[in-house]
């Protein structure tokens, strides 16, 4: 995977424009001479060659680093080369599926849960923090301690995956009793100590939701800091561009069309801000010719049913993320009243017929 995450690295940028389209994200940072599905057509002409970076191995998808404001190749590879090494450490600290030598991650926590206290860096327990943040920022609907609940959904995703032909989903009862083990204060942080601890060995955590949001931010604001300008990372469809094109033009990108995923619903000219989308058509598997998709709805303990997609445009990626699930979960009342209750935060809802709502200032970002 190493090996083969290099050699991808030094691919130019037109295989990063044939790689954008073929993995069907979103794409505002395709290069204005290489539009996909005409998404960049309308840009206005751009004299800075744009340059981009792509890696395979954070968090079960690819990830791109573009930068429009014109910096020399050394200072581009010093830059995407420290941001892969902010999206590597996350990467290695979320992981639930595997543990890694001298760190305890969220895999560590999962195993010795119901145990002692585990000793864990300050950049996990700041995240299970604000994870739990996010919990109450959302009344739970975007809960990281669903892991219970979340883990026969995703193995019933996988033997579909598998074996089609005998594909089931996970038994009402079983749920039932996986939710018993999702309470938030399972939890256990200590800032003093340095520890966290999941208090029932029942209980585990999954941070599908926040998690890539949550490390695209943190190498956004690392950019930030060092003051990069006209950069965009998309991070398996998590997209943070940081401030704007040199010519003040913003990227035109797609939000995908859910009913038909190879097309788009609408365009949208953003800088300057996140945009995270969530959908039916992302992950799903099927059962008797019923779609079962990956966000589940914490009061059914069943894939969500309001929407078929939506899209959170706002700054911080992380927030964007943790929105874009729990938003999900909500009926349209609910989902409008938190969306507008929360300052820079604009969404598009997309429901199961086509039609679309959009929060109070989401058509300023609407293009042709
Ligand atoms: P994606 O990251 O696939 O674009 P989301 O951000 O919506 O999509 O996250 C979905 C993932 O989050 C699921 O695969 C699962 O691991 C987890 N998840 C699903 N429903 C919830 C929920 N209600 N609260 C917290 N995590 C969830
Ligand atoms: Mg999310």
């Amino acid at each position: 995977m190493r090996s083969r995450t290099k050699v991808l690295s030094l691919l130019c940028v037109s295989a990063l424009a044939f790689l954008l389209c073929c993995c069907g994200m979103p794409d505002p940072a395709a290069p204005a001479e290489a539009p996909s599905d005409g998404a960049s057509a309308t840009d206005a002409p751009e004299k800075i060659q744009p340059q981009g970076m792509v890696y395979y191995a954070y968090f079960d998808t690819v990830s791109y680093v573009y930068d429009y404001a014109g910096d020399s190749a050394e200072r581009f590879a010093d830059r995407s080369a420290e941001v892969s090494h902010i999206l590597e450490n996350y990467h290695k600290l979320f992981d639930i599926y595997h543990e890694y030598a001298g760190v305890n991650n969220l895999c560590t926590l999962n195993r010795l849960a119901g145990g002692e206290p585990v000793p864990v860096e300050r950049e996990l327990l700041d995240f299970l923090a604000y994870a739990k943040e996010m919990y109450t920022l959302t009344g739970g609907q975007m809960n990281v301690m669903l892991g219970a609940v979340l883990r026969p959904w995703h193995d019933c995703r996988e033997a579909a995956g598998e074996d089609p032909a005998h594909a089931r989903i996970p038994a009402e009862e079983e749920l039932r009793e996986a939710a018993e083990h999702t309470d938030i204060e399972l939890l256990e942080l200590d800032f003093d100590a340095g520890t966290a601890r999941i208090a029932d060995p029942a209980a585990s955590i999954d941070v599908g939701a926040l998690g890539k949001g949550y490390a695209t931010e943190k190498a956004a604001q690392y950019l930030e800091r060092i003051g990069a300008e006209g950069y965009v990372l998309n991070i398996g469809g998590n997209i943070r561009i940081i401030g704007n094109r040199p010519d003040g033009s913003g990227w035109r990108t797609g939000v995908r069309d859910p009913l038909d995923p190879d097309g788009y619903a609408l365009y949208i000219r953003i800088a300057d801000t996140a945009c995270v989308s969530s959908g039916v058509y992302e992950r799903y598997f099927v059962v008797n010719g019923q779609r079962y998709h990956h966000i589940i709805d914490p009061d059914t303990l069943y894939p969500a049913g309001y929407y078929a997609a939506l899209t959170v445009l706002t700054r911080d990626s992380g927030l964007a993320d943790a929105l874009s699930t729990a938003l999900f979960c909500m009926d349209f009342e609910d989902s409008l009243a938190l969306a507008e209750s929360l300052e820079g935060v604009e969404v598009c809802w997309i429901f199961p017929d086509g039609e679309q709502r959009y929060s109070s200032g989401f058509a300023e970002w609407i293009t042709e």
